[in-house]
């Protein structure tokens, strides 16, 4: 059914464009014209049901209001003989704006994104500059008309509802949303409508404005039928930044008001100061807020970025399975507590541990129960150790522990509380050497490493002591 309607308007739609253009003026032209509207109304109405949605029901009274404006109007023109300016009719045509510019603000509500405060901003900004020049060609001159007030009043509503529907289709055009051909189809025909409105006022002859009238209401029926019809109000997968086109597109609203005050004063014409110095000023402020809304942007993404770089450099200096410091980070401790130690004048004794048999702790209850061990061992471990004592993975089920401000035999009895510690009564062996003050880290590592391995020899399951570091070949001793 809408398929068919849908063919229907796009090959009857222009014909019957056609048929009113060769028309002659008077009860025909203006019921086709009404023919054409209500056509449209009917469309929108199909949508909204089809679709059970609030835009399209709105769109479709809205335009029903524009519907029957033009039966009154051909009826005060043509059967009443009236003049139909100001009328009823003007109450209806009148209020179409708000019934459309409601439907195009929920539509934009459903594309809701986090940046949608810096659309608002925008369009707010786009808005400020293009209802200037709707102010100086058309809201000054009406005010300032020699109209009764009800002409007036009426005569100033056209460009406000102009002004207000304009609003709306920024506002959708600037947020996050679909861009699909019912989107495109519908922002064309309000487009149309705001040209077709302005056309009316300036030329002379009616007949392109309303010419104009007429696309709008094809446009707009089409875009209720097309398929895409039920997610025009569906939210963009990619949310849309600054792009340049906008940042154009926001530069030219901008310079519009100094643009419009140069003109005049070129022009000879008397320049229109308080318009311009308002929207101006609105203006400037809606700039400097935008900035700032960037700027706040800018910091929280560095402020994650920040985040996501200390847990990366967390990750690289920890071991995942203990959640120890890893060698990387054992390699640069043990400097740092060379230094500290060599400047508090203190000893700095260093060991390495080895799980005794874990290979066969392994074999027996598995790798998983393996791995248990191994962080339970850390976890145990560490409740034993003081603040400046470093416990770090070596590597498989071997670590190492500097003891920077300890003494020899303070660091012999920590390990032995360890060793006791180590869960499901298993045991380690270690080596432990004290620094000599000079020697390079591997040097030192190297003779912890030989002490173990003396401890493995000797029986495992207990701690030996390095051989001192040989003493340096000095050419004097
Ligand atoms: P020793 O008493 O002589 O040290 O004997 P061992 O079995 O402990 O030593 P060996 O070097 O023969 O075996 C070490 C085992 O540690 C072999 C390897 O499968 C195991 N291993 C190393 N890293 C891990 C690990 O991350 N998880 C588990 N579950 N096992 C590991
Ligand atoms: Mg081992
Ligand atoms: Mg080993």
């Amino acid at each position: 059914m809408i398929t068919l309607f849908r063919r229907f308007l796009l090959a009857g739609g222009p014909l019957l464009i056609g048929v009113w253009f060769l028309l002659p003026a008077g009860l025909e032209r203006n019921a086709l014209y009404a023919v054409v509207g209500a056509l449209s109304v009917a469309a929108n109405a199909v949508a909204a049901r089809h679709w059970r949605s609030w835009p399209w029901a709105l769109f479709a009274a809205g335009q029903a209001c524009a519907v029957a404006g033009d039966l009154l109007w051909l009826y005060y023109e043509n059967i009443a003989h009236i003049d139909p300016f100001p009328s009823p009719a003007d109450g209806f045509y009148l209020a179409e704006y708000p019934l459309l510019t409601l439907a195009l603000l929920l539509l934009s509500r459903r594309h809701r994104t986090a940046d949608d405060h810096l659309a608002r901003l925008d369009s707010t900004m786009l808005v400020a500059g293009l209802a200037l020049p709707y102010w100086v060609l058309l809201i000054a001159p009406a005010l300032a008309g020699g109209d009764s007030t009800l002409g007036t009043l009426i005569g100033l509503g056209y460009p406000l509802g102009d002004v207000l529907l304009l609003a709306g289709v920024v506002r959708l055009l600037l947020v996050a949303g679909t861009r699909n051909t019912s989107f495109r189809l519908i922002t064309l025909a309000v487009l149309t409508l705001l040209t077709a409105d302005v056309t009316f006022t300036f030329a002379e002859n009616t007949t392109l404005g309303t010419m104009a009238f007429l696309a709008s209401y094809l446009f707009w029926g089409v875009g209720a039928l097309v398929p895409s019809a039920g997610s025009i109000g569906d939210p963009a997968p990619r949310p849309q930044v600054l792009t340049r086109r906008r940042l154009v597109v926001l530069t030219g609203a901008v310079l519009l008001s100094p643009g419009i005050l140069i003109v005049q004063l070129l022009a000879g014409l008397e320049p229109s100061t308080w318009a311009v110095a308002l929207t101006s000023a609105a203006l400037f402020v809606l700039v400097v807020t935008r900035m700032a809304g960037m700027v706040r942007r800018l910091e929280e993404q560095a402020g994650q970025l920040e985040i996501q770089a200390r847990r990366l450099d967390e990750l690289a200096r920890t071991d995942t399975l203990t959640g120890l410091p890893n060698r990387r980070t054992l390699d640069a401790q043990i400097v740092r507590d060379m230094d500290s130690t060599t400047a508090r004048r203190t000893p700095f004794p260093v060991a390495m541990l080895d799980l005794d048999h874990f290979k066969r702790y392994n074999d027996t209850h598995g790798h998983q129960t393996g791995d248990d061990l191994l962080a339970g061992a850390a976890r145990s471990w560490s409740l034993l150790l003081r603040d400046g004592d470093t416990l770090a993975r070596y590597g498989g089920e071997e670590f190492v522990l500097l003891m920077p401000g300890r003494t020899e035999e303070d660091a012999a009895r920590l390990l032995d509380r360890l060793r006791i510690a180590t869960p499901d009564l298993q045991t380690f062996s270690a080596g432990l050497a004290v620094w000599d003050g000079t020697e390079p880290p591997d040097v030192l590592m190297r003779r912890a490493d030989l002490a173990l391995y003396a401890a493995k020899e000797a029986g495992r399951g207990r701690v030996v002591r390095a051989a001192p570091a040989r003493p340096a070949a000095h050419p004097l001793q």
